[in-house]
């Protein structure tokens, strides 16, 4: 096999540097770089779960960022865990961004939508950032609720969501239409 390429865990739970290197494919001896540092394989850090795929001839390089970005989208969209939905939809923006570095024909020639297209899911996925987190919110409250139901007392119940509603706060991520949203939350629904 003539090239690696680099695999982190897509599960939304691996940090940015390793989420970027997804889908990285180099010639077996060239080291990966991110972030100023250079690596063989990884581990890129403590508790990196990525791996390496060899193969003798990746995708074309538009289509594994493609790969990705639709990956890191399903994740941003449907993971019931807050943070991983947040570090997919960043991830998602990361290469949807990259795929805007390709021009029209490799793009084509990989079948893929042009930039102006692109561009403009690109724009759309930027504004619907608020939307997207308070789905991702929804979810983590319901999957909380939902394994809360088990607790005897109302008071433990409700402690349990009022936890992770705070986490959530916790996060720099939001903005104020997200933080109403949980506001209204916390505030409206009987558990
Ligand atoms: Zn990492
Ligand atoms: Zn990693």
């Amino acid at each position: 096999m003539s090239y690696k390429v680099w695999s982190s865990c897509m599960d939304g739970c691996s940090c940015s540097l390793c989420a970027k290197l997804e889908g990285a494919a180099l010639p077996i001896d060239d080291p990966f770089v991110i972030a100023g540092r250079s690596v063989q394989a990884p581990p890129l850090h403590n508790g990196c779960r990525c791996s390496l795929m060899y193969q003798e001839k990746p995708a074309p390089a538009p289509m594994r960022a493609f790969e990705a970005f639709i990956s890191f989208l399903s994740i941003a969209n449907e993971s019931d865990d807050f943070f991983a939905a947040v570090n997919g939809y960043h991830a998602a923006v990361f290469f949807l961004r990259r795929l805007l570095d390709f021009s029209d024909a490799e793009l084509g020639s990989a079948g893929l939508k042009g930039r102006r297209e692109l561009a403009d899911d690109l724009a759309a996925l930027v504004a619907n950032r608020d939307a997207i987190f308070n789905g991702a919110i929804v979810r983590a409250h319901d999957r909380v609720s939902h394994d809360a139901a088990s607790l005897k007392t109302e008071r433990g119940r409700r402690a349990r969501v009022d936890r992770l509603l705070q986490l959530i706060t916790s996060s720099q991520e939001l903005s104020p239409a997200n933080l109403q949203f949980i506001r209204s939350i916390s505030e409206g629904v009987p558990i």
